[in-house]
C-alpha cells in the first residue's frame, strides 16, 4: 500500500551504522516510538531547537575566552594521568606560531585519544575555549578533526533535543546517515503556484536545508525551509480530517431511534445531578444519534467535568434501540478506570459491559470477542486492541474514542470503520484554544462542558522556591497524617542531559526514607501490570503518597488525593501543568497544588507559574498557553505539548492553517479518490505524516 519509493525512509533506524538494540531503545524514547520500532522518518522529523556557531576561526592569540571557536592546531605531546590516579585530567598540549591551547579530557582513554590527536599532525578542533590559571584550554572539544574533515565540518552546528544517554555526535552521525538516504527527489504534493508564491523549495532540499544549515537562517522555522515542511505537515492533518469527515458524512448512515428509557434509568441511578452543560451535550449528542448522516462530535471539557458519564448516556441510546457502542481509551489505565465508573451504573440499568485490551487474554478474551460478534455485550470499553482485526461486532452504531491527551486520528478512523454506519463520538481533556480547534478538529461539531460538577472547590495553588524542600515535605506530612493523599511528581524526560533533572526514583528513596510503606512510585518505564497494581494501591488507600512522572497526566480518577507537589514545575508547558492539577480538586475536600520551581526564573516561567496560580479555567490557560509561547522559550514541541505535530509550531505557522484547510477541501472536491497525479503524490504525503489510516477509508463503505 506504501508508495515503493517511500521505502527508504520507513526503514528502522536500526538499519543504520552503529545503532544496535540498546541505541535504538534510546531512539524508541527520543522519537516517542516506544511502542513501536523508530524509523528514518522519524529520525529525519526530529528537529534541531539551536544551533553552536563554529565560523569563528581566530588565531589562538585572538581567542576570546568562554566563545566557542574552531582553532588549527599542532599536536605537541600527551600528558595522561600517573596509571596510580586515572581520574585526574588527561591534558594534551597543543600550538599554532601564536600561543599555545591545552585541550583536557576526563575519564579518557589513552589509545582512543592517541589516535584522535596523534603528535605532530595538525588538528581542527572546536568547542568553547576558557581561561584556566592563564593559559587557554578547551575541555572536551565537540569536535576534533584532520584536513579532509574540516572540509565538510558544519560550521553551523544544528543542536537537537536528546535523551538521556545519547551522544550529540551519535544523533547527529544518525541524522546524517539517514539524509543520505532519502531518495533524491519525491514527487510535488504541493500545488505549484503555492509553492512559487512563497518561495518554498522542494520537500528533500527543505529537510537538507534544515539539517545542514550553511547560515544560521537556515534553521529558524519562520523561513522557507521550514515553513514548507510545516505546511506539509499541516496539509497532512487537514486532508486526513477532511477525508474522515467526507467520510462520516456523504456515506449513508443510519438514524437509531429511541425513547429514552434506558437513559433515564441511568439518570435516575446517579448519585448526583448532571450539570446543564452535561446535559445539554447528551441532548445534542442523542439529536445527532437519531439522524440518518453519520455524527462527527467532538465533547470537550476539562480533566474531571464528567465526559464519562455524558459518554455513557449516548451508549445507551444506541443500546436501547438494540445496537452496540465501544469506548475506547488511550492507555490501559484508562481503560479499566471508565470500565470501573461505567460497570456498576450499567448493572443498575442491566447493561452487558466488557472490557477489552492487550491483556485480556485466552479463554476470557474468547469469549468476549464470540459475544460481541453475537451482539451479546452492549458496551465494550478497551484500549486500541479493540481495532484489531479480530475484533467484530454485531452492529456497532457508535463508537468513543477518547483521546485524552493524545491525538489519535489514527484511532478514530480505525474505529469508524469497524460498523456499517458508525457514529463518531470523540472526548478531548485538552481545552484547545478557540483559534485552534480547526487544527486538531477539523470540522467537527462541538459540546463543550463548560461548568465543573457541583462540590466542586477551587485548588489552593502556590509557588515555592525548591530552596524550601524541607518545608514542603513537612506540609506533606501534615496532609498525610490527616489522612489525607498526595501525589508528588518529577520531571523525567531530559531534553537535554546538561540539565539536571530530579530523578523520580531518587526523590522516591528520600522520601521512603521519611514516610515508609506509606510511599510508593509510578512511572513510564514500569510494565503495565506493575503500573496498574501501584495505581491501585493508592487508589485504595494502601499507599498515600505517590511519587510519579507524568505518567499520571493521560488519566487517573483517585477522588480522594488532595494534595498535588509538582516538582520543577519551571520545567513544565503551562498545559502540561493544567492536566496534572487537574489528577487532584476532584472530590469534596479542598485540594492544594505547590509548584515546586528552580530560580532564578525567567519572565515566561514566572508568568505560568502566575496563570497557574490566578485561575483553573482549561480554556483561559490554553489561550495564556499560546500567547507566552509566542513570546519564545518554546522547549521541544514534545515537551510544551502541542501534540500530534512534530515539525509545525502552531505559533509560526498557524498562518497556515487557513490555506491548509481550503486546499484540502478543494483538493477533495476535485478529486475525491485521490487519483490524479497530485492526488498521487498526497497519498504519499499522507504516509510521510502517518495520516495514511486516511487512505483506507478511500476505499471503504
Ligand atoms: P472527565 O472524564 O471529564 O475527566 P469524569 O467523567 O471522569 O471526568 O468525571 C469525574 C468525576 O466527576 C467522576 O467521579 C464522576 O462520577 C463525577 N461527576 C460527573 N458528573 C458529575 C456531576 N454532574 N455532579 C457531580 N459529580 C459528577
Ligand atoms: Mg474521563
Amino acid at each position: 500500500m506504501r508508495p515503493p519509493l517511500l521505502n527508504p525512509l520507513f526503514a528502522p533506524v536500526s538499519t543504520l551504522p552503529g545503532i544496535g538494540p540498546r541505541l535504538e531503545k534510546l531512539y524508541a524514547r527520543l522519537l516517542a516510538r516506544e511502542d513501536e520500532k523508530p524509523r528514518l522518518v522519524d529520525l529525519l522529523f526530529h528537529f534541531p531547537t539551536g544551533f553552536v556557531d563554529r565560523r569563528n576561526r581566530p588565531k589562538l592569540s585572538e581567542v576570546v575566552p568562554d566563545t566557542v571557536v574552531t582553532v588549527a592546531v599542532t599536536v605537541e605531546g600527551h600528558r595522561p594521568p600517573p596509571p596510580n590516579r586515572p581520574r585526574l585530567p588527561y591534558n594534551i598540549d597543543t600550538a599554532d606560531n601564536t600561543n599555545t591551547l591545552t585541550i583536557t579530557y576526563f575519564n579518557a582513554r589513552r589509545d582512543y585519544l592517541e589516535k584522535l590527536l596523534p603528535e605532530g599532525e595538525v588538528r581542527y578542533v572546536s568547542g568553547k575555549a576558557t581561561l584556566y590559571d592563564g593559559h587557554l584550554q578547551m575541555v572536551h572539544p565537540d569536535r576534533v578533526v584532520d584536513e579532509a574533515g574540516f572540509a565538510t565540518l558544519p560550521l553551523i552546528d544544528p543542536v537537537y533535543p536528546l535523551t538521556e544517554g545519547l551522544h550529540p555526535n551519535q544523533l547527529r552521525r544518525a541524522i546524517e546517515a539517514a539524509l543520505d538516504r532519502v531518495p533524491k527527489t519525491l514527487p510535488e504534493w504541493q500545488d505549484a503556484d503555492w509553492v512559487k508564491r512563497n518561495n518554498f523549495e522542494d520537500f528533500v532540499e527543505a529537510l537538507r536545508r534544515v539539517h545542514r544549515p550553511q547560515t544560521p537562517d537556515d534553521i529558524k522555522p519562520d523561513n522557507a525551509a521550514w515553513s514548507r515542511l510545516a505546511y506539509d505537515e499541516l496539509l497532512a492533518g487537514q486532508l486526513a480530517l477532511a477525508l474522515l469527515r467526507a467520510h462520516q458524512r456523504t456515506r449513508a448512515g443510519r438514524g437509531t431511534a429511541a425513547e429514552g428509557r434506558l437513559r433515564a434509568r441511568i439518570i435516575a441511578a446517579l448519585p448526583y445531578s448532571l450539570t446543564p452543560s452535561q446535559e445539554r451535550a447528551v441532548t445534542d449528542i442523542v439529536a445527532d444519534l437519531a439522524q440518518p448522516t453519520r455524527m462527527l462530535r467532538l465533547l470537550q471539557g476539562d480533566v474531571g467535568s464528567g465526559k464519562t458519564v455524558v459518554a455513557l448516556l449516548a451508549a445507551a441510546h444506541v443500546i436501547e434501540a438494540g445496537r452496540q457502542a465501544a469506548l475506547m481509551a488511550p492507555t490501559e489505565i484508562l481503560a479499566r478506570q471508565h470500565f470501573a465508573t461505567i460497570a456498576p451504573l450499567a448493572e443498575k440499568a442491566r447493561l452487558r459491559v466488557a472490557i477489552l485490551t492487550g491483556r485480556e487474554r485466552g479463554r476470557e478474551r474468547e469469549e468476549t470477542l464470540a459475544a460481541l460478534a453475537a451482539g451479546a455485550i452492549d458496551l465494550v470499553v478497551g484500549t486500541h486492541a479493540l481495532f484489531q482485526d479480530e475484533v467484530a461486532f454485531h452492529d456497532l452504531a457508535l463508537a468513543i474514542v477518547d483521546e485524552q491527551h493524545r491525538f489519535g486520528v489514527h484511532q478514530r478512523l480505525a474505529l469508524a470503520r469497524k460498523g456499517a454506519a458508525v457514529d463518531l463520538l470523540v472526548l478531548t481533556a485538552t481545552p484547545i484554544p478557540r483559534t485552534l480547534v480547526l487544527t486538531y478538529f477539523g470540522d467537527m461539531d462541538v459540546s463543550a462542558l463548560h461548568e465543573k460538577p457541583a462540590g466542586r472547590q477551587k485548588i489552593d495553588t502556590r509557588a515555592i522556591p525548591l530552596e524550601r524542600l524541607n518545608d514542603v515535605i513537612e506540609a506533606v506530612a501534615r496532609a498525610l497524617d490527616e489522612g489525607r493523599r498526595a501525589y508528588w511528581v518529577c520531571p523525567l524526560v531530559a531534553e537535554s542531559e546538561l540539565v539536571d533533572l530530579a530523578a523520580a526514583e531518587e526523590r522516591f528513596a528520600a522520601l521512603k526514607k521519611r514516610f515508609g510503606a506509606l510511599v510508593d512510585l509510578v512511572h513510564g518505564q514500569m510494565r503495565g501490570p506493575d503500573k496498574d497494581r501501584a495505581m491501585a494501591r493508592f487508589a485504595a488507600g494502601e499507599t498515600r503518597l505517590l511519587v510519579a512522572t507524568t505518567v499520571i497526566e493521560v488519566g487517573v480518577d483517585v477522588p480522594a488525593a488532595s494534595v498535588m507537589v509538582i516538582e520543577h514545575a519551571e520545567r513544565f508547558g503551562l498545559a502540561q501543568l493544567h492536566q496534572l492539577r487537574g489528577r487532584i480538586g476532584r472530590g469534596a475536600e479542598r485540594s492544594t497544588c505547590l509548584l515546586l520551581y528552580k530560580g532564578p526564573l525567567g519572565e515566561t516561567a514566572k508568568a505560568r507559574l502566575a496563570i497557574m496560580r490566578e485561575t483553573d479555567d482549561g480554556f483561559r490557560i490554553a489561550e495564556e498557553d499560546l500567547r507566552l509561547r509566542g513570546e519564545g522559550d518554546v522547549l521541544g514541541t514534545r515537551q510544551s505539548g502541542v501534540p500530534g505535530f512534530h515539525i509545525a509550531r502552531l505559533e509560526v505557522h498557524g498562518k497556515y492553517l487557513t490555506a491548509a484547510r481550503d486546499d484540502a477541501s478543494l483538493v477533495l472536491s476535485r478529486d475525491p479518490k485521490l487519483s490524479s497525479p497530485r492526488g498521487e503524490a498526497l497519498r504519499a504525503l499522507l504516509y510521510l505524516f502517518a495520516r495514511d489510516e486516511a487512505i483506507r477509508l478511500l476505499g471503504a463503505g
